[in-house]
């Protein structure tokens, strides 16, 4: 609002109608410019000078049902409110920074030939950060498609405004209605979908287009070299259906050993695209890289790639990890502080013994907030003013117990669980698992907050 250059009275009368048509229940306005021009907002409001005051009288403000989206220029520091509006909310937040997710984006864009298309994978609620608010953006910056695990997922992408292409790779015969009503994109796996979804579309008299998955060596989903015939045969007697895409999945692009395997992986289904390009008369889209792909073996990105948790700051090859940005910040607060002796124990099944004096800090996140129980006993560390503090005795469903004699912490301070210390992949080597896995079990309770400058 600063920086647009409109004279103040019709910039303020035009946001008063944005406010009313858009469907805004309630505005607080802060700082001078926006008291002045009160009367053009014709929505419930409340005005205040500056930040501070606002912030005085926020307790008393009712939040309670409400979505709430704050936004001003840097100077107004509404991060102060962002704070305190988190822990009156819940303890536990997970932030996604959406900057960090373009320059992610960018970075992998960088790596790829000019006019190679991108899926981006936005699947388990795009990786724990939040489905409808990241494919918003992807769609902002023009990513090409989006691919979803289910038809629901896809069906609240539509529902929030995001219009791109959706892939859906569990398609099954009860949700055809929906991707049609939705302009979802099935993947076609096997031919029993295929069979059931052409007679779905000559049933209701329809077109759609199919992406079709090849398997090649990963053994789970897909057709196989020897399907070939069979699947030229269904197709070919159809004018209805389009194969938009063609696409393999790869087992192990990841890791060096396995490249052997991944150059026969990309081979098999060059050969059986071809095939099936020439079969068919007309030609589709080929995509087979994933992250870690894109990366290793850039020579085969062909028409497409599909990015997953790269775009989330994960580099699964392990080889270009400082060139992106972490994305979430899993936070918590400490809900109270005691003091408890040596021999004391701490928790369920009193694992947690104290060899000295300590003082020990509850937490509000627990196993089922995606704090994975493994992290039980000291194996977890968690960042309390810069100081990594080690989790003592087992963890609760909702809460856990640490070790902050190192520090000065008070009660209401805020916790680290990760982000850019400790990080996805510190706690994933902890007990043995992917970052993958870290970041997908954070609960649908954790609320997400999301950042952008
Ligand atoms: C999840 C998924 C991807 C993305 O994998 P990342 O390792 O997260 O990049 C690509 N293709 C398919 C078929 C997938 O299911």
């Amino acid at each position: 609002m600063l920086e647009t250059g409109r004279d103040e009275r019709s910039l303020y009368a035009a946001i008063g109608d944005l406010l009313l048509s858009k469907g805004v229940k309630k505005l607080i306005g802060i700082g001078s410019t926006f008291s002045r021009n009160a009367d053009l907002i014709k929505i419930e409001s409340t005005f205040y000078p500056n930040t501070a005051s606002f912030l005085s009288d926020m307790q008393s403000t009712d939040f309670s049902e409400e979505i709430v989206l704050v936004k001003g220029a840097r100077v107004f520091k509404f991060e102060e409110i962002v704070k305190k509006l988190q822990q009156k909310v819940h303890g536990t937040v997970f932030e996604v920074n959406l900057d960090s997710l373009s320059s992610n984006l960018n970075f992998y864009r960088s790596r790829l030939d000019h006019g190679t298309r991108i899926m981006v994978m936005v699947k388990a609620f795009a990786y724990g950060s939040g489905s409808y608010e990241v494919a918003n953006l992807l769609q902002f910056h023009r990513v090409d498609y989006l691919a979803v695990a289910y038809a629901d997922e896809g069906v609240a992408l539509r529902e929030h405004g995001v219009s791109l292409p959706v892939m859906v790779m569990n398609p099954s015969f009860s949700t055809f209605d929906k991707l049609f009503q939705y302009n979802l994109e099935p993947e076609i796996y096997s031919f029993k979908i295929l069979r059931e979804y052409l007679d779905f579309i000559k049933a209701n008299d329809i077109s759609s287009k199919i992406h079709l998955k090849l398997d090649t060596g990963m053994r789970r989903l897909g057709f196989e070299e020897k399907d070939l015939k069979d699947l030229v045969e269904l197709l070919k007697n159809t004018t209805n259906i389009r194969v938009a895409s063609v696409f393999t999945h790869l087992a192990g692009a990841d890791e060096g050993v396995h490249d052997d395997f991944t150059q026969s992986q990309i081979r098999k289904f060059k050969s059986f695209t071809e095939h099936l390009k020439n079969d068919l008369g007309y030609d589709f889209l080929r995509h087979a890289l994933n992250s870690a792909g894109i990366i290793r073996f850039p020579e085969a990105q062909m028409d497409m790639v599909r990015l997953g948790i790269g775009l989330y700051g994960i580099e699964a090859g392990g080889l270009l990890q400082d060139q992106l940005q972490p994305v979430g910040t899993l936070k918590t607060i400490i809900s109270q502080i005691k003091e408890i002796k040596k021999g004391e124990t701490v928790g369920y099944g009193r694992k947690g013994v104290a060899e000295r004096d300590l003082r020990i800090g509850t937490i509000a996140i627990g196993y089922a907030d995606g704090y994975d129980r493994r992290f039980s006993n000291g194996k977890g560390k968690v960042l309390v003013q810069d100081k990594l503090c080690p989790v003592i005795g087992n963890v609760c469903m909702d809460m856990c117990m640490i070790d902050i004699t190192d520090t000065n912490a008070r009660e209401g301070d805020e916790v680290i669980v990760f982000g850019r210390k400790p990080s996805l992949n510190d706690l994933s080597q902890v007990i043995g698992t992917i970052p993958y896995e870290i970041l997908t079990s954070v609960g649908q309770r954790v609320k997400r907050v999301f950042y952008s400058e």
